[in-house]
């Protein structure tokens, strides 16, 4: 079970008034939780079967705003509500907040009930439904990279953002007497996470000052998606208990190494893992191959649901191990694609392209989109690259920036078959909308460059 609470659970911890508060939330484009917290009384009487939420939350950025533009939901059209239905299967303690229980939910249109196909999760189920038709389960796992600042998110805002004094002074990769100092925020967000019915596997630290990982073992796709929002969620909440800031912006200093989140993913069939095969080179199976196939050669359509802002594009660095070639290598932290666990039945992709600010649910559905392509086509998975990728010419890029990854995104034959077309729209304009509002800012880099000298 993905929660660790059942709703009888729920509501006998209700009676015996150590559950007061429900959590009811719905992931929205960014990848936030967002929703209300319920009196726990009144969630297991009525709000479980469903409550509402104005219908601009799908069509939101990350300040709120109501961007023109979207078909969905506008002033013109009076930004109704939409119906958030608590998927029970979700339903967990939140050991970080006193009396606080959590629960997922599905967005529906109000008036048919219909999911809402812009809606993340309705999108990654979707996406996990037709690899379902084909026959296979997806095991997928997201790692969460993220910095840790001395100073809590408040003091960092009251100061503009610059005071950004990372928790560490130097590269603390897999250090453990640095990442002992660290304890007093990372041990309670790993045992909290636990707790919750996470399956935290680790934490370790990371190749930058204050740089931090944690892994969560792999799980079904949705679960995945829902581990990920939920632990980057608490880890945020723990770490500003603490009076420390946690930041998932993939690129905060120009020279400091970005942020990203690897995800791994293999196929089942039940117990049985479709990936290997043991007389096969490497263990890969031809199912592998042709899923592989699709994960690059699509890689520059779906690369906004692995890049979604204009920063993301800055974390891109060469010699940084953020990769942007779409090719695959043997265990090489170089290139977009590695092969993990080569001839063991834990056989799997990793792929290293998307940053930490990724939405799990759109960046696991678009790449099962790309290799249930490749697996239909059966296509053909060229030979691995070897050596510095990012020295290898004949490597093709990804888009490198939002604009030209908007572009591949809005002519995405692949992704509008896929997704649907008013999906695809709908994010096109999500992407289009944050180039916009960058395009319209004048930053302090032009003010210090040009002021006196232009
Ligand atoms: P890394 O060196 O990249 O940190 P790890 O061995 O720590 O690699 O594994 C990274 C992630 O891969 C872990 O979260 C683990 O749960 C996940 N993983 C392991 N086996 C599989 C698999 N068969 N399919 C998907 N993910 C897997």
């Amino acid at each position: 079970m993905p929660g660790n609470l059942s709703f009888d659970d729920l509501k006998s911890r209700v009676t015996d008034g150590s559950i007061d508060t429900v959590l009811t939330c719905f992931v929205d484009m960014q990848g936030r939780l967002m929703g209300k917290r319920f009196h726990a009384v009144n969630f297991v009487e009525t709000s479980f079967k469903e409550t509402h939420c104005c219908n601009y939350l799908l069509a939101t950025d990350l300040e709120m705003a109501t961007p023109d533009g979207y078909a969905s939901t506008s002033w013109e059209k009076g930004y109704g509500d939409y119906v958030m239905a608590p998927d029970l299967s979700t339903l967990r303690t939140v050991p970080w907040l006193e009396g606080t229980a959590l629960v997922l939910c599905d967005m529906l249109d109000h008036h048919t009930h219909a999911p809402v196909p812009h809606d993340p999760r309705a999108i990654l189920k979707k996406q996990v439904a037709r690899l379902r038709d084909l026959g296979f389960d997806a095991m997928m796992a997201t790692e969460l990279e993220f910095f840790l600042f001395e100073k809590s998110l408040d003091e960092i805002r009251a100061s503009g953002f610059r005071d950004l004094t990372p928790i560490s002074g130097y590269n603390e990769d897999y250090h453990i007497f640095q990442t002992t100092k660290e304890e007093g925020v990372m041990r309670p967000i790993r045992n909290h996470l636990f707790a919750a019915g996470l399956p935290i596997e680790n934490s370790k630290g990371e190749a930058e000052a204050g740089q931090e990982e944690l892994n969560i073992r792999y799980a079904p796709a949705l679960d995945c998606a829902d581990h990920h929002s939920i632990a980057k969620h608490a880890i945020k909440e723990i770490a500003w208990q603490h009076g420390r800031a946690a930041s998932f912006l993939p690129k905060w200093h120009r020279d400091r190494v970005g942020s990203s989140s690897h995800v791994h993913q293999s196929l089942w069939q039940g117990d049985t893992p479709a990936f290997f095969d043991k007389d096969a080179d490497l263990g890969m199976s031809a199912l592998m191959k042709n899923y592989m196939a699709g994960l690059i050669a699509y890689a520059p359509d779906y690369t906004f649901f692995l890049a979604p802002y204009v920063n993301s594009y800055k974390r891109f660095a060469k010699g940084t191990f953020a990769p942007t070639k779409t090719v695959w290598s043997i265990d090489n932290r170089t290139a977009g694609f590695r092969l993990c666990g080569a001839g063991t039945k834990g056989v799997r992709v990793e792929c290293r392209i998307g940053g930490s600010d990724l939405n799990p649910y759109l960046a696991q559905a678009a790449m099962l989109a790309a290799g249930i392509k490749g697996i239909e086509d059966k296509m053909e998975l060229s030979p691995p690259t070897r050596g510095d990728v990012y020295e290898d010419a004949k490597a093709a890029d990804i888009p490198q920036t939002l604009r030209a990854a908007t572009g591949t995104l809005r002519n995405s034959a692949f992704l509008r078959d896929a997704f649907g077309e008013d999906v695809i729209d709908h994010y096109t304009r999500c992407a289009e909308w944050e180039q916009e509002e960058f395009d319209r800012v004048v930053t302090d880099w032009e003010i210090a460059r040009g002021f006196e000298r232009a």
